[in-house]
């Protein structure tokens, strides 16, 4: 016969083509099968970690079984390997709170001069343009808050576009919250605090964007709180974005919430309609398109919380234009908002969807998350649902227990911890929660 590892896209191929083996659970447990060897009457496969090993053999052995003799023509039993149970470390990879900015050429082109100022957000854009002009002179931090797609990293983005242009060598140092976090739950793990400090507080200017995933870690908090004052002390420039104020950050640790607010906090609104419309004026401007300005004002009158779907609307009109090489009209704009708009129906996050949610991918039943079984299976999916609870909608941890079948608090935060410490180790696992969670803050 053929090696094990020449028929295996065969046998993919007939797993992939199973009606009872969904899209999400072929490309979650299955694609990433490696096969080994054939040992006796036994194929022998390698999978990542112990809990992708639990899946397969409770879910998928029947099938996989069934595929060798579809397939090869043999029945053959199945041993599933893991690697982290054969005691070999998957090389841990983490984005790394290296500077992010200007990976994109786009980061390039949000600019102070391309950013539209109107009543909802000069305070916001004028806090930021005086940070390039007198780092650490006035402001220290500069806190800005608002909703999501209101221009918060285009200012950040403008600031560090600005710096670059006035004085290069400013050591800048731009990253993501989530980014931030990781890295220092992965240097508190591995002891490796002091290279962290050391990294962070040679910079002149530091800029995160979305702190606000920081809330609820303490001992990232405190680490970063170190940090804080070390930057702040030393009279440099910290600049942070978050989608609400420190104060409603229920996580957030009393001295941090104080070090947040002592600078200057600006907040950015949803733009009002004269702003909404000089924005698609310049979108299209830059897109090199000409709209005319009852289909500006259409636009601008459908879509009124969230810059980022005006941008969305111009784009369409964009490629309409492209097709049909002509002056989009009214009704071309009518299409393209109602796109947008069922793009972007917000369906309400409940306990109920994450837990279904977190069931569907970890091939459990929701009645399962909800009840006391202790199978590792069960328990590790329960364990990132409350986590996934958590991180999404930021309930007590009293009551994230409470929608868990009356468990006690203490359970909640072990749990959360233990998927906060399997995702710093285990990057295909952090892919899987990461996932889930954007699935449903997506959908
Ligand atoms: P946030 O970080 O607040 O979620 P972004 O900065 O990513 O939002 O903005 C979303 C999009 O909207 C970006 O493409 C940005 O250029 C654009 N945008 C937001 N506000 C403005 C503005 N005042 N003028 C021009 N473009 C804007
Ligand atoms: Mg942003």
């Amino acid at each position: 016969m053929e090696s094990i590892k020449e028929a295996w896209s065969g046998i993919l191929d007939y797993l992939h083509r199973q009606d009872d083996i969904s899209e999400v659970a072929y490309n979650m447990w299955i694609k990433c099968i490696e096969p080994c060897t054939i040992e006796g009457s036994s194929v022998v496969v390698l999978v990542h970690t112990d809990f992708q090993r639990g899946i397969i053999l409770s879910q998928y052995a029947d099938k996989i079984k069934n595929a060798f003799q579809q397939v090869l023509g043999i029945p053959f039993d199945l041993k599933v390997v893991s690697e982290e149970s054969k005691n070999t470390p998957e090389p841990v990879e983490m984005p790394k709170a290296e500077n992010i900015f200007g990976q994109r050429p786009s980061d390039y082109e949000y600019s102070f001069e391309n950013f539209v100022v109107g009543s909802s957000n000069k305070f916001a854009h004028a806090a930021s343009q005086a940070v390039p002009l007198k780092p650490a002179g006035s402001y220290n931090p500069l806190f800005i808050y608002g909703g999501s797609g209101l221009g918060k990293t285009h200012l950040l983005f403008a600031i560090c576009n600005e710096i670059r242009k006035k004085a290069p060598d400013t050591r800048i140092l731009y990253t993501k919250g989530e980014f931030m976090t990781n890295e220092l739950i992965e240097a508190l793990r591995n002891s490796e605090t002091p290279e962290f400090r050391a990294k962070y507080r040679q910079v002149d200017i530091l800029l995160i964007d979305d702190i606000q995933f920081i809330a609820g870690k303490l001992s990232v908090q405190e680490e970063f709180f170190h940090t804080f004052d070390a930057l702040h002390q030393a009279n440099k420039q910290i600049v942070l974005t978050s989608d609400r104020p420190p104060r409603e950050i229920a996580t957030l640790e009393e001295r941090l919430r104080t070090r947040f607010e002592m600078g200057l906090l600006a907040d950015i609104q949803p733009p009002d309609l004269e702003t909404r419309i000089a924005i698609i004026k310049r979108k299209a401007q830059l897109l090199d398109i000409d709209l005319n300005d009852d289909v500006c004002e259409y636009i601008a009158t459908q879509l009124k919380s969230n810059v980022r779907q005006l941008e969305g609307a111009v784009r369409r009109m964009q490629a309409q234009c492209m097709l049909e090489g002509d002056h989009p009209s009214i009704l071309t704009a009518q299409a393209a908002i109602r796109d947008i708009k069922n793009d972007n129906q917000p369906v309400p996050i409940t306990v109920e969807r994450i837990i279904n949610e977190v069931a569907r991918t970890m091939s459990v039943s929701p009645e399962d998350i909800r009840s006391n079984k202790r199978s590792a299976t069960i328990s590790s999916a329960r364990q990132v649902a409350e986590y996934v609870v958590r991180n999404i909608t930021n309930l007590p941890m009293k009551n994230i227990g409470e929608e868990f079948g009356g468990r006690d608090h203490t359970s909640v935060v072990y749990a959360i911890q233990k998927v906060e410490e399997t995702m710093a180790a285990n990057p295909s696992f952090k892919g899987l929660v990461n996932d889930i969670i954007k699935n449903i803050s997506d959908s």
